[in-house]
């Protein structure tokens, strides 16, 4: 395209194409909800029983947020004993040893596995 007269320099490109890594960490209701109803009201890891009361069930990310392409799905998600930041959860585990951010990484890739099969 010749577009005489025009100034060449490109309009800024890093203005945003997709969403900040905040928006695409946030978990919509939905997806808290379809989480809980998986996990039955248990840890997903230790199986604890979480505790309505006291939310010590917690809706942990299994990737980190700048590595969510889109928006934080249900395959992205676990629901986990927390909080996070008290050392011996499993909220705590995933986020903070490697152990645990392995075990993350491959029960969201069963996840993604297993909803691929319901679909088909
Ligand atoms: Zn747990």
């Amino acid at each position: 395209m010749i577009d005489f007269g025009h100034n060449p320099v490109e309009k800024p490109s890093y203005r945003r194409r997709k969403p900040t890594s905040k928006m695409r960490g946030r978990i919509k209701p939905e997806v808290y909800a379809a989480a809980m109803e998986r996990s039955g009201g248990h840890c997903e890891r230790c199986g604890k029983y979480g505790n309505p009361e006291y939310q010590t069930l917690q809706c942990a990310h299994l990737v980190r947020r700048w590595r969510i392409e889109v928006e934080t799905t249900i395959n992205d998600v676990a629901m986990l004993c927390g909080p996070s930041v008290n050392t011996g959860t499993c909220h705590n585990w995933i986020d903070y040893t490697k152990e645990g951010k392995d075990w993350a990484e491959e029960y969201r890739q069963q996840l993604y596995e297993r909803s691929k099969e319901n679909e088909e």
